[in-house]
């Protein structure tokens, strides 16, 4: 842009240059013109004088006509410092103050001498050889009244080195003067060219940064004119590619979030084989960060080595594959993977996109479920089975006995009571765990409410001779729904009865708990007993369905195995915790923990 501006000036200078040369040249031409013209009229006039002063005598003899004339010439040419010829119409040197005559050619053919015989009066400058001069020379013819033949010519002539002199001086004036101006127009030249250049700088300039993508810049937009226009149309354009580029950003932002709030893992290979998209859940699902995975092959995901197999499958075949996977890094864990070759637009070899979900929890679920099922079915087989085993023997004969008789209906009974129970408690489990009936919570005043419990209970506890001893804080209310509490209780305390030999104690605590920690209030049940105790590799199970220390024990008492999972499922629908402790022989302590509170 600088050369520019350099151009720019060389080109104000040189048409201020020209146009000052052609002026200066103007000048001395005309000043050169009219200076001889002045000198010229003047030495006509010096002649007309010196033709009235000195008129040309009329004299026969030449000779002395001629030494008249001689010193005539001289005589003026000491009054006014101008030489003086007279000549002859034919030419011939009469006199001159300069030379001698007799020596002088013939004059016919001067210039000067020309036009004044044609014209009375005539002048020529030339280069006089003898004084190495330029001279001017004025001639006029003598004529002595109207009408009558000239009688000669005078001639007056002058150096003009005087005039010349003054003429050089007047040039060097002029190339000094000439050089100033030129500097002084260098200087405008300069600046005029800045003030057209700048603006064009600064739009280059914020035309480079531009194009490095810094949009933020803005140009002065200036005047009205077509510099301004372009400085405006610069700033609409940078303003527009911001927007745009703001919201390609914001695309990719959204793109990205989009991505990382994905429940699957997603991993995007391009057909080279570089991991292009390596997302949050990928990270979790196989290790190692996207900062370690994008940018790299996916040949160097280490670990899974299946994974790498079937994505190289999946590049080479190009066809959509879709599996079961389990991976042992960074955890175990089942994935259901799919491989999907990408057609993106004008790319023909696009990569593919690797989708992976775990699954590892549903598969753990389908399994307990139909682990449930069985149990479920191998459960009621049982008294099902006793049920019938019994009744078949009544039928074949036994009936006929009534002691045998009685005490078979009894058994049948008993366990058709099971039967009951464990569909009862099936059908209650499932009712819970779809969460079909939602809670009703009200404010329950425990004192009046544990007291209750215990009187459900008393009977079955003085039967095994077993003390119930409860005991509430004061006025202690609980939010909670008042029947699921109950059936949580009566749960614990059966547990408590049932485990513990004749002549124990069964004891129920409930007391307000402030929390540490964001002062949470809570309040906290604890349900013991002097029973026999769980021994601590059973602990961790006793919650899961049908789980039981001893079956047949817990069958004697009558249990189901589905107690403690229901009391689990019911406490955390009131977003309270469980946990035991327990000594085998000496007893074990369910801790129950609820928010007085719910949330
Ligand atoms: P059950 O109907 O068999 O009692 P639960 O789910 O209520 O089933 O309890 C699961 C198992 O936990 C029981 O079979 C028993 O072995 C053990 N258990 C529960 N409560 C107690 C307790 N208070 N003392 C000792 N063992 C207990």
């Amino acid at each position: 842009m600088t050369k520019f501006r350099w151009k720019l000036t060389a080109l104000f200078m040189l048409l201020i240059g020209l146009s000052v040369l052609a002026a200066g040249l103007l000048m001395v031409n005309t000043y050169q013109k009219n200076h001889q013209a002045a000198l010229r009229d003047h030495m006509i006039r010096e002649l007309h004088v010196l033709n009235a002063a000195a008129p040309w005598p009329v004299m026969e003899d030449q000779a002395e006509q001629s030494e008249y004339l001689q010193r005539q010439a001289k005589r003026f040419k000491e009054i006014a410092g101008m030489r003086v010829t007279y000549i002859r119409l034919d030419g011939r040197v009469m006199g001159d103050s300069d030379h001698d005559p007799a020596t002088m050619n013939n004059h016919i053919d001067r210039e000067e001498v020309k036009e004044a015989l044609a014209a009375n009066t005539g002048s020529s400058i030339r280069h006089s050889d003898t004084l190495n001069q330029n001279m001017i020379y004025v001639a006029t013819s003598v004529i002595e009244g109207k009408g009558t033949q000239a009688r000669g010519i005078i001639r007056l002539a002058m150096s003009l080195s005087d005039v010349e002199r003054s003429l050089s001086n007047m040039w060097i004036a002029l190339i000094f003067g000439l050089l100033l101006l030129f500097a002084l127009a260098a200087l405008v030249s300069y600046r005029v060219a800045l003030s057209v250049t700048r603006p064009l700088e600064r739009m280059t300039s914020a035309a480079k940064r531009m194009a490095n993508m810094d949009y933020a810049i803005r140009v002065p937009e200036g005047g009205r004119d077509e510099v301004g226009d372009l400085a405006r149309t610069l700033n609409a354009m940078a303003g527009s590619l911001q927007e745009r580029l703001d919201e390609i950003r914001e695309n990719g932002t959204r793109l990205q979030s989009v991505l990382d709030n994905m429940t699957s893992g997603v991993v995007m290979i391009a057909h080279d084989g570089r991991i292009t998209i390596y997302n949050r859940q990928a990270e979790k699902l196989l290790g190692s960060s996207t900062r370690e995975r994008v940018g790299r092959s996916f040949a160097e995901i280490r670990h899974h080595f299946e994974l790498v197999g079937l994505i190289r499958e999946g590049l080479d075949n190009r066809m959509p594959i879709r599996d079961e996977l389990t991976v042992y890094y960074p955890e175990e864990r089942l994935l259901e993977m799919s491989i999907v070759p990408m057609e993106m637009s004008g790319d023909e070899e696009s990569g593919l996109l690797l989708v992976l979900q775990d699954v590892s929890a549903i598969r753990r679920l389908e399994q307990m479920r139909s682990e449930f099922v069985a149990n479920v079915s191998h459960e009621l087989k049982t008294p099902v089975a006793a049920v019938k085993g019994f009744a078949e023997t009544l039928l074949s004969g036994a009936m006929d006995e009534p002691e045998t008789a009685r005490s078979f209906l009894t058994i049948i009974h008993d366990e058709s009571e099971r039967l009951n129970r464990l569909i009862g408690d099936i059908l209650e489990l499932s009712k819970i765990e779809s969460r079909r009936s939602p809670l009703q919570f009200s404010p329950v005043e425990l004192p009046v409410f544990l007291g209750r419990m215990g009187e459900i209970l008393s009977a079955e506890a003085a039967k095994k001779k077993i003390t119930l001893d409860i005991q509430a804080d004061e006025e202690l209310f609980l939010e909670a729904d008042e029947d699921r509490l109950g059936q949580i209780l009566i749960n614990l305390m059966q547990n408590g009865i049932n485990y513990t030999p004749e002549g124990g104690k069964v004891k129920v605590r409930a007391e307000l708990i402030i929390q540490e920690i964001g002062e949470e209030e809570i309040v906290r049940i604890t349900v013991s007993d002097t029973g026999i105790g769980i021994p601590r590799k059973d602990i961790p199970r006793i919650f899961e369905r049908f789980y039981r220390v001893d079956k047949a024990r817990s069958r004697s008492s009558g249990g189901t195995g589905l107690g403690l999972s229901i009391v689990k499922h019911l406490i955390e629908l009131h977003h309270g915790t469980i946990r035991v402790e327990s000594t085998i022989g000496v007893g074990s302590q369910f801790i129950l923990e609820l928010p007085l509170l719910q949330p």
